[in-house]
């Protein structure tokens, strides 16, 4: 699933081409899809900013109305129009055309930035194989009481987000905790933002076993993983998020993280480190990697 690095690419690409722009139509392929509000009152709004809770993405509109969506598993939003680079491609292994079966809905908007020409149209459209990414509109003074948003911990990375996670409320949430430390990573309503893959490698390059218990991790230890989960969200951006099943950024093209995974996926692998193999187990049902020899 896509995690903050993912998300946040995609944040960066909505504030890039939507910030500016007027939604003038709407159409809805799936009504599943958009979970509660209606969303043909959004037409006519400008979108004025982009805010990222987590997961969860966030459009402003002018007038106090916000579009809020999880993409989930494989949740795509592609954006057409004539501002995008000319170097630019839509991937034709993790996308194809647009709109294609899986576009469920398509947004319209009309140009009124100043890098485009006024009146120019532009679409975006969101598709999703699996179905399982949500949309909802939202009130923009409920956005931070509304369901889910409600409920995250604070982010590690500051950056859209208007709660970062400090090694304070690090230490605190590990606290006599006895869920293993992956899965207390992954828990969203602790830590928000952070998935399977960041989880694996923030616990390989903190040197910290990913069954251990989380409040038995010693006071350097904590502050070490601290750390180590900013450093790989970090690259993780760097790279444009990591692309496994078809996460692509808003202009159709796939991240890089995954040529720089540490030991995530990287089963019989040898460790970055110690050369040794990297094993695979599950814990809490999710695929775990790391080295038994360098993680304690
Ligand atoms: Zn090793």
């Amino acid at each position: 699933m896509p995690e903050l690095p993912e998300v946040e690419t995609i944040r960066m690409g909505f504030e890039k081409y939507l910030v500016g722009k007027t939604i003038e139509d709407v159409e809805v392929r799936l009504p599943k899809i958009i979970q509660s509000g209606n969303i043909k009152n959004l037409v006519g709004g400008k979108i004025i900013k982009i805010r990222r809770f987590g997961k969860v993405l966030v459009l402003d509109l002018d007038y106090k109305l916000s579009l809020v969506v999880h993409i989930k598993l494989t949740g795509q939003f592609i954006y057409q129009g004539p501002d995008r680079p000319k170097e630019s491609e839509i991937s034709k292994k993790y996308v194809g055309n647009v709109p294609n079966r899986f576009t469920h809905v398509i947004i319209k908007l009309k140009s009124q930035n100043s890098k485009v020409k006024s009146g120019q149209t532009s679409f975006l459209y969101y598709n999703d194989i699996r179905q399982f990414g949500w949309i909802r509109v939202v009130p923009t003074d409920e956005v931070e009481k509304s369901p889910f948003i409600d409920k995250l911990g604070p982010d590690p990375i500051r950056l859209s987000s208007q709660v970062t996670l400090t090694l304070d409320n690090f230490r605190q949430i590990l606290e006599s905790k006895k869920t293993a430390i992956k899965v207390l990573l992954m828990d969203q309503k602790k830590i928000g933002g952070v998935g399977n893959i960041y989880a694996n490698d923030a616990l390989f390059l903190a040197g910290i076993d990913p069954r251990r218990p989380a409040g038995k991790l010693l006071s350097h230890e904590a502050m070490k993983l601290y750390w180590a989960i900013i450093e790989v969200l970090k690259r993780g951006l760097k790279y444009g998020g990591a692309t496994e099943a078809n996460y692509v950024n808003i202009l159709g093209e796939p991240g890089g993280y995954q040529k720089h995974f540490l030991v995530y996926g990287k089963e019989n692998q040898p460790c970055p480190n110690c050369g040794g193999k990297i094993i695979k187990t599950r814990i809490n049902g999710r695929g775990t990697y790391f080295c038994p020899h360098c993680q304690k």
